[in-house]
């Protein structure tokens, strides 16, 4: 089958059948070629319903989670989005069809470099990545309309709510090291509302406010 095929059998059934009604998440979902961002070797189930890996102990997040988590994130095109934790760069480029600008930190550089790679390759000029401890955010970057937390943290760090601007959002999955839920933060003039939605279990935040290495 060709992957444009497999791409709509996974909107379809893994996304849509469990309620991501965002049609411009939707369109991002069918548009972006996830296989490009799997190793060969896992090319035959790059549009199946799991987190595969991608090296590094690291894993391309399960499209559900990266559909929901973007979903959350209510992006209209014109935000400034900090992603922590790149991986294979796939929810960097979903979040760059449907914002301005993605600025997105990975703490492992060889992993950094392939996502760059291949998001330059993919035409994606409106991402930059940074290799560094994500957990401090960017704040000669700052502020970001939206922040999301692509590994699990045991709280959303202070610095990144520090770096995030009025009436933004932030999505992460917070929790224990093993089980976490999503969480997401809406900054409104200085308060944050907090709401909980979809269990998940992600790789580790390591870093300065996340977990020790
Ligand atoms: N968003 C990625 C994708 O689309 O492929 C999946 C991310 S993977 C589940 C989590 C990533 O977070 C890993 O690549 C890991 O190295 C990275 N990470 C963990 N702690 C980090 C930190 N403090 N700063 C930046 N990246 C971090």
């Amino acid at each position: 089958m060709e992957y444009s095929a497999l791409r709509k059998m996974m909107v379809e059934n893994q996304l849509i059948a469990r309620g991501i009604k965002d049609q411009r998440v939707l369109q991002a979902m069918l548009k972006v070629p996830r296989h490009l961002f799997v190793r060969e070797e896992d090319l035959y189930r790059a549009y199946d319903d799991m987190a595969l890996p991608i090296g590094e102990g690291q894993t391309i997040s399960q499209p559900y989670m990266v559909a929901k988590m973007t979903e959350l994130l209510e992006l209209k095109g014109d935000e400034k989005v900090l992603e922590i934790g790149t991986g294979s760069g796939y929810q960097a480029a979903i979040l760059a069809e449907l914002a301005r600008e993605v600025f997105t930190i990975e703490r492992i550089a060889s992993l950094a470099e392939e996502a760059e790679s291949r998001l330059r390759q993919l035409g994606y000029d409106n991402v930059y990545v940074f290799v560094r401890d994500g957990t401090l955010g960017l704040p000669e970057h700052a502020p970001f309309d939206r922040i999301i937390i692509t590994a699990g943290a045991p709280e959303v760090p202070e610095p990144l709510k520090k770096q995030l601007a009025d009436n933004g959002i932030i999505v992460a999955p917070v929790g224990s090291r093993y089980s976490q839920q999503l969480v997401k933060i809406e900054k409104l003039k200085e308060e944050f509302r907090q709401s909980y939605h979809t269990l998940c279990l992600f790789v580790p935040l390591i870093g300065e406010y996340g977990w020790n290495d």
